[in-house]
């Protein structure tokens, strides 16, 4: 997609704090975090949202959700608890629309979320 914010940070042709790269997925600071860690991970490719991904029927999805948990790790939030989040949908509040799991942690989160 050539109008595609992530898909242009996949590029590297919009910088960004890029913090893991595992095959197929990509994993980057949010530019607006909402918690002490707050990392945005997409598939390297373009899909919507999460429906679209899980449809992709070809285990990127598992990549996606795996590159997750290691960001969780890497960034020292897995044995205190955090939060993967998948806003599908423009009334869940998706304002991008290259699928992307926000990984949050690195204080209390409170539940249900706003
Ligand atoms: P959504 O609202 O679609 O679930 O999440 C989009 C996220 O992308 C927001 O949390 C927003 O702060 C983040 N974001 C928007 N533009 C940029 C950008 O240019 N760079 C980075 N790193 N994050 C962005
Ligand atoms: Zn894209």
């Amino acid at each position: 997609m050539t109008d595609c914010l992530f898909c242009k940070i996949v590029a590297k042709q919009v910088p960004a704090e890029i913090v893991l790269e595992a095959g197929r997925a990509l994993a980057f600071r949010d530019i607006n975090p909402q918690a002490p860690t707050h990392v945005l991970v997409v598939p390297k490719s373009h899909y919507e949202n999460a429906a679209a991904l899980a449809a992709a029927d070809d285990g990127l999805a598992d990549d996606v959700l795996k590159a997750c948990h290691a960001v969780a790790v890497q960034e020292g939030v897995a044995d205190s608890g955090y939060r993967i989040v998948f806003n599908t949908g423009s009334g869940a509040g998706q304002t991008v629309f290259h699928v992307h799991a926000h990984v949050l942690g690195g204080r209390g989160l409170t539940w249900p979320p706003g």
